[in-house]
């Protein structure tokens, strides 16, 4: 069924010819003056040819191929009528238009074709005064046209001459469009429609393992609909896999500025590569013209259609754009006879004055008109001995479908008239006043040998679908179309003909919409919603691996992605180790602290009885030295390798050893205080200051702890666990919560603030060589390295666990060494270095030993209780070779820098 715009297309074509016709067409609707080629003969054929590209307000420059076309057809008819055989006795015609590549121009030459239908007279219903009938002659009828060539101007054309039932045959109008027969009935052509060159390309784009094109488009039925059967196909041939970025359509009046915001469009897919284009000629070079400016020169690929084939215009000049781009030309011979007609051409033979001229100045850069050789280009004058064949000639793509077109009508006429004019040869009546309509079917019916096959259409008009494929090569310092396959039904590729230029020696080039992700660096793809062959990369957690490329899964705790980030391993478990740098300075300080501690056991057993070691309250000095030592062995617990006896010893120890030393400690600081502040209210001696009981005590308070360590070894049995403090990290520790730890140590906290608040108070106790001065700057000291520990430690929870691990030896291991300094050194260094201070003193001296000894716990005696808190509040030093008077005028402060 016709569209509703037919009618509107026919009332205006009326209106136009009716302009045409009253004559005032040809001054002002037409303003030109209507160039053709004009050949006589019996019959007229019209032909419509591309003499001129499309410009910007009509025509514009030469177009070379076109002109070789149109004299195809010259050269076509001469051969019919020098050939005896075919349609003998009658010569074909031809009035041949330009069509300018532009609708509306064609559709103006078209007129010329109609005139004579529509000026024909019935010269019977006139009759001259004398009788006669009138001298008349008709202009001659144009019984057919071969052409247009761009489908657009065949669409257009098409629709006034079927109004005049003017068969009409293209050699290049390859549209889909016209196969509609409901609209285009008088349409025929010699070349296959797009449908196949639709299927052609794809079948290359498959072949070449594409994913992602682009694809472009000539506005008009040509372009659009060659494009849309290209995408269509692609659509329901689910196993190539490909996808298609949005088509783009070059508008007719497109300028530079859209040419190149084409470009960047296409380049915003990067990686596709390949376009695919059903555009024309003049559109393909300025879209090279605009990839040159963009400076992407060998960035695509292209496939294109029949309108760019293989002809030089679009390319010449951007060679390297357009390199490797694989074209299509519906199959056919190079006709040779035609080579050498056209190339015997020359100005005084060409076949019209006004187009020829033209073609020889385009072709050879000179000019007839003497006039213009002054001017800016500074031609040179045309001599009209050039020769065509020495200026690079080469025969255009479609020479033998124009040619085919030519002979169809001579094979459709030749049946006619031996139909119609009864075994006459020719001209009779009947075959005068030809029928379009008889025409028309004739030519359906025609079969011939032609340059491009058998020529035979089937009942669409159109002829089956076969291609040569061509790819734009480099040879040399040369670029040319490399022919490298064919299309018939299905795709042959010679792949050794394939070259893709200097710059892509890496095999086929690839076109995608994106590059794939690369797993191993735990990158997976996110799908776009809008096209399935495009996703963005984005990256899977570190602790994750790709089950498939799109998507990402957790690794069990304790595990880690593999290499390739396709699985997971387990994470080695991790431990402190002797040999590690955090472990080697405390285990060395330990050890030199257990050495330290073992020679002060020692002096203190070698120089058990003399004064010194006595006054010092023997009993609990060995106590607190086995803690020190303790404490420095707790700091080995800390460093092993958590095992189910380290983890044992460890919570023993930690607590114990802090807890026996401060036990120890506190028992002499109390015991002190105690004898201190008793000696201010009585002379009574304090209960429980005996040795005796001072261990008891000590144990006493010893015991708690052993109790509380025990009962929770008991609740809680020791045991090495894993603990994962980062998703990378697998830690062997002895399972402890913090809670449990922080409990275990507070105990010794609180003896440690007990003995710290009683070293306070005995500080300016002068006794066993101000022994309590000592204690108390040691328990000061520790007070700040576990005050200050805490905060380290809670805030380094974070981070290593070495540090974490070393923090917490190191504060044992000072806090022992405070103990150890303050409290043994200065009894050694009198025990080993001031012996003379270690003697038994007389007198008061001896009165007062005894008292000191007994505020360190060993008491011999029985002192006045009296005079032990006079001598204490004098500030004595006991055991001196001082005289008394030195010792009663030295204030403890004095004593103490003794040492
Ligand atoms: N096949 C093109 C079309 O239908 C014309 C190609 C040519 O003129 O070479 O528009």
């Amino acid at each position: 069924m016709a569209r509703p715009v037919m009618g509107v297309y026919q009332e205006l074509l009326m209106v136009l010819f009716t302009i045409y016709n009253l004559g005032i067409g040809r001054h002002t609707v037409v303003s030109m003056p209507v160039e053709s080629v004009r050949i006589d003969g019996n019959i007229i054929l019209g032909g419509l040819f591309p003499v001129h590209e499309n410009g910007i307000n009509g025509c514009g420059t030469f177009d070379l191929g076109g002109y070789q076309r149109l004299e195809a057809m010259v050269y076509a008819l001469e051969k019919i009528n020098n050939d005896q055989e075919l349609l003998p006795g009658i010569n074909i015609g031809a009035l041949i238009l330009d069509t300018c590549s532009r609708e509306t121009y064609a559709l103006e030459q078209t007129m010329e074709f109609v005139t004579s239908t529509m000026t024909r007279i019935d010269l019977n219903a006139f009759t001259c005064p004398n009788g006669s009938t009138p001298d008349y002659e008709p202009p001659q009828p144009t019984i057919g046209v071969v052409g247009a060539a761009g489908s657009p101007v065949s669409t257009m054309v098409a629709n006034i001459l079927r109004l005049f039932k003017i068969p009409q045959v293209s050699y290049a109008s390859t549209s889909p469009e016209l196969s509609d027969k409901s609209r285009y009935d008088y349409f025929l052509r010699v070349v296959p429609p797009d449908t196949y060159q639709a299927q052609a390309m794809l079948d290359i784009v498959t072949a070449l393992g594409w994913k992602y094109v682009s694809t472009v488009a000539s506005a008009g039925n040509y372009g659009e609909d060659g494009i849309s059967a290209f995408r269509n196909l692609t659509r329901f041939s689910n196993d190539t896999g490909l996808c298609l970025a949005p088509s783009e359509v070059i508008p007719r009046d497109a300028n530079k500025e859209f040419f190149d915001k084409l470009v960047v469009y296409l380049l915003n897919t990067e990686h596709a590569r390949g376009v695919v284009t059903f555009a024309s000629e003049t559109d393909m070079r300025s879209l090279f013209a605009a990839v040159r400016r963009a400076n992407r020169s060998d960035h695509f690929i292209w496939i294109g259609s029949d309108d760019w084939g293989t002809k030089p215009n679009p390319v010449e000049g951007q060679e390297t754009v357009a390199e490797g781009a694989i074209t299509l030309l519906p199959a056919r011979i190079p006709d040779k006879g035609f080579d050498e007609y056209f190339t015997s051409l020359t100005p005084s033979n060409g076949s019209s004055e006004v187009w020829f001229r033209e073609f020889w100045e385009r072709t050879f850069h000179c000019v007839f008109d003497e006039t213009k050789i002054e001017g800016p280009n500074k031609n040179k004058l045309c001599t009209g001995l050039e020769s065509i064949s020495a200026a690079k000639y080469e025969q255009e793509g479609k020479i033998s479908f124009v040619t085919d077109a030519v002979y169809s009508f001579a094979h459709a006429l030749h049946t006619m008239q031996a139909d119609l004019c009864n075994g006459t040869s020719g001209l009779c009546q009947e075959l005068l006043r030809i029928d379009g309509k008889q025409l028309l079917d004739y030519l359906k019916n025609v079969s011939f040998q032609g340059s491009s096959g058998t020529v035979r259409f089937n009942k669409d008009g159109d002829r089956p679908g076969s291609y040569q494929l061509y790819q734009y090569q480099r040879r040399g310092s040369e670029y040319r179309y490399e022919p490298i396959g064919t299309w018939q039904d299905k795709l042959r590729l010679n792949w050794s003909h394939v070259n893709w230029g200097d710059s892509r020696t890496d095999g086929i080039p690839m076109s995608v919409c994106a590059l794939p992700c690369d797993i191993s660096k735990g990158l997976k793809r996110q799908k776009s919603p809008a096209d399935e062959c495009c996703w963005v990369c984005s990256s899977c957690e570190p602790y994750q691996y790709l089950v498939n490329e799109w998507e990402c899964k957790n690794c069990t705790e304790g595990e880690r992605p593999d290499k390739n980030r396709t699985g997971c391993q387990e994470i080695p478990v991790e431990y402190l180790t002797w040999d590690s740098p955090w472990a080697v300075p405390p285990t060395l300080l330990a050890v030199i602290g257990i050495a330290c501690t073992t020679f002060v056991i020692a002096v203190f057993v070698r120089y058990n009885n003399t004064p010194v070691i006595r006054a010092s309250g023997r009993e609990l000095c060995y106590v607190l030295l086995f803690g020190i030592l303790a404490t420095y062995f707790a700091v080995f617990t800390l460093i092993a390798k958590p095992t189910t006896l380290t983890c044992c010893l460890r919570r023993i120890m930690l607590g114990l050893s802090v807890v026996i030393s401060y036990s120890a400690l506190y028992t002499k600081t109390n015991r002190v205080y105690r004898i201190f502040n008793s000696g201010k209210r009585s002379v009574r001696r304090p209960k429980y200051t005996s040795p005796k009981s001072q261990m008891v005590i000590c144990f006493g308070l010893v015991s708690v702890q052993l109790v509380a360590a025990a009962l929770w070894l008991a609740i809680d049995p020791p045991r090495p666990a894993k603990t994962f403090p980062f998703w990378y990290q697998v830690i062997l520790e002895c399972a402890v919560t913090d809670m449990s730890l922080v409990l275990s140590l507070v105990y010794a906290m609180v003896l440690i603030v007990m003995c710290t608040l009683y070293a306070f108070k005995t500080r300016k106790m002068p006794e066993n060589f101000n022994e309590a001065k000592f204690i108390a700057f040691a328990m000061y000291t520790t007070c700040v390295v576990w005050i200050a520990f805490i905060p380290i430690y809670i805030g380094t929870s974070s981070t290593d666990y070495k540090i974490q691990q070393t923090l917490l030896c190191l504060c044992f291991i000072v806090s022992a060494t405070v103990t150890l300094g303050c409290i043994f050194v200065p009894k050694i260094y009198i025990v080993l270095f001031a012996p003379q201070k270690n003697k038994k003193p007389s007198g008061t001296m001896m009165m007062n030993s005894r008292m000191m000894r007994s505020t360190c716990g060993s008491i011999e005696g029985k002192p006045n209780g009296e005079m032990k808190a006079q001598n204490l509040n004098a500030g004595a030093t006991p055991v001196s070779n001082t005289t008394s008077s030195d010792f009663e005028s030295r204030t403890p402060e004095e004593e103490a820098t003794r040492f």
